[in-house]
């Protein structure tokens, strides 16, 4: 039988932080990576603006990245939580750079740090605008060389096997499609890590790549897990609108610190209206901002204005986004570039406490997937790059003092799935899961919407996409709409429950 002491599930910042910090510590241990594709698929390598981390104590202090933390998340935040990811961010920063991730610096060797919308001081720590791709290729690359640690490419995680004894529930294993050889299997191991990032693709306009499909969520609510806070998905105000991408392309918040103005067709900046903090005021106000001001016009974008701003220095610092403009034909220094709204975020997740410790105790969720208490209703920007470092850290703790109270099963289990095999149904998937976009972008943005309407719709797709394999056997595209369907359930059963105004 297949068998590790540690499986971390997902290959993004949170996953590959954990497995380094875990196989230095405890060479004893054996530990996989799984990743449903290749392993720089990921949220993390998207990531563009950076890290919030305090490292000028002239200007800056922990108590103003504290308090700007706290105003973002709308009385949300569990406060210790908060102290405790934003105190031990440049000792997480330190390891970043000691593996050799770079940071941009002045001329003179001082940090070049940014600023982003809500926060007080300038404290982002940043690539160029490549930030997440400079992490993840040092932390690939150092994974790779660890000889306790099996990175599993293409590898799906179907579903957590969970055993009851003595009324304690502890996680055993998992099922996995083996895409290379279209088998299901299973793994059996002594602790699960869920790096799987977040749910993105719910939506009809999304910064997230293909794998946010949540299904890290949909499968610890399977288990037993604590879901909460759902109703909050964070949008990014300015994603670059073209009506045919998926994922939209982001044009990161940096861009605004940096001086960029939000216009409407009429070339009039607005946000004043809404916020005396006007583009530099945190995500949700600026996108709800957006988005009034698109149901007043009856138009489906507005516009970012980069025209007044340094040429040199704006091709300098946003080298991918200027890249990414011209291939379009937008040039900054003189078209505007249009921007809508698109889901960026998911502020609740899986429950967890301080060390990363979902309601079962081998069962640990860190990175995107979790809920820890530090965004509340509103992640503040670059923060969560950030809270997967410490609590890839703190989870990495509490498995070296806690794992040797969990053994592995003898129960010997064989894949409870028919069979698995590659049907051709991609593209019936893809159509349905354009139709459940649809319908939660609809519900999750409309003042006068009906939850119990919706939660109906959603289960006729998903006895739909049932009635499609006849057999009954998984494929890949009906395991990612499954989840999807799970997890959009949870949105509309906790917008119900919170009445949570519109976003
Ligand atoms: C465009 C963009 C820009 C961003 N910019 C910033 C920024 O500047 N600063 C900041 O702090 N944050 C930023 N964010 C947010 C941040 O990048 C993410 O929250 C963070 O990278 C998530 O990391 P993670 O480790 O949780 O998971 P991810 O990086 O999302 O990785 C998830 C992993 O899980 C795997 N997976 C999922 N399901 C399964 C399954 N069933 N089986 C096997 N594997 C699975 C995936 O294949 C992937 O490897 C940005 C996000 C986006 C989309």
């Amino acid at each position: 039988m297949l068998t590790t002491d540690i499986l971390i599930i997902g290959s993004g910042i949170s996953g590959l932080f954990f497995a380094m910090k875990t196989a230095q510590k405890r060479p004893d241990l054996s530990i996989v990576i799984m990743t449903k594709e290749a392993a720089r698929n990921t949220n993390t390598q998207l990531a563009q603006g950076g890290i919030a981390v305090v490292t000028d104590l002239i200007k800056d202090s922990f108590n103003k990245h504290i308090h700007d933390t706290l105003r973002s998340g709308g009385g949300l935040c569990d406060r210790e939580i908060v102290n405790m990811v934003i105190t031990q961010a440049p000792e997480r920063l330190k390891e970043l750079i000691e593996i050799g991730t770079s940071f941009d610096k002045d001329e003179k060797g001082r940090w070049n740090l940014g600023l982003e919308g809500g926060h007080s001081q300038h404290r982002i720590l940043h690539h160029k605008d490549s930030s997440g791709l400079e992490i993840e290729r040092k932390l690939l690359k150092i994974i790779r060389k660890m000889p306790n640690i099996e990175l599993w490419e293409n590898h799906m995680v179907i579903d957590l096997n969970t055993e009851t004894r003595k009324n304690k529930t502890t996680c055993t294993g998992v099922f996995f499609y083996d895409k290379k050889h279209n088998r299901i299997k299973y793994i059996r191991t002594r602790t699960v890590v869920l790096s799987t990032g977040g749910c993105g693709q719910l939506f009809e306009n999304t910064t997230n790549p293909k794998i946010a499909t949540g299904d890290g969520l949909a499968m610890a609510a399977r288990a037993g897990a604590e879901i909460v806070d759902m109703q909050y998905i964070q949008f990014h105000p300015t994603a670059l609108y073209t009506s045919k991408e998926n994922p939209l392309f982001l044009i990161s918040e940096a861009v605004r610190g940096f001086g960029a103005h939000i216009v409407n067709e009429d070339k009039k900046r607005f946000l004043f209206k809404y916020d005396i903090r006007g583009e530099l005021a945190t995500r949700d106000m600026v996108s709800s901002a957006i988005s009034k001001e698109l149901r007043l016009s009856g138009k489906d974008h507005v516009y970012l204005d980069c025209r007044h701003l340094n040429k040199a220095e704006f091709y300098a610092n946003f080298p991918i986004i200027a890249a990414h403009c011209n291939e379009l034909g937008i040039k900054p220094e003189k078209d505007l570039i249009p921007i809508v709204p698109a889901a960026h975020y998911q502020c609740g997740g899986i429950k967890v406490d301080q060390n990363g410790t979902t309601a079962i105790p081998n069962l640990y969720a860190i990175g995107e997937c979790a809920r820890t208490g530090l965004h509340g209703k509103n992640r503040l920007a670059s923060n969560s790059l950030l809270e997967a470092l410490v609590f890839a850290h703190q989870a990495s703790e509490n498995v070296d003092r806690t794992i040797a109270g969990f053994l592995f099963s003898n129960r010997i289990l064989i894949p409870k799935f028919p069979k698995a095999h590659q049907v051709d149904d991609y593209l019936a998937f893809e159509i349905l899961k354009k139709e459940l976009q649809k319908l939660v972008t609809a519900f999750y943005t409309n003042e006068e919407r009906d939850a119990d309407l919706t939660f109906e719709k959603i289960k006729e797709l998903h006895n739909y996409a049932v009635s499609l394999t006849q057999t009954h056997e998984i494929t890949i595209p009906f395991i990612e709409f499954s989840n999807m369907i799970a997890v959009s359930l949870i949105i509309v059963k906790q917008c119900k429950a919170s009445n949570k105004e519109m976003c």
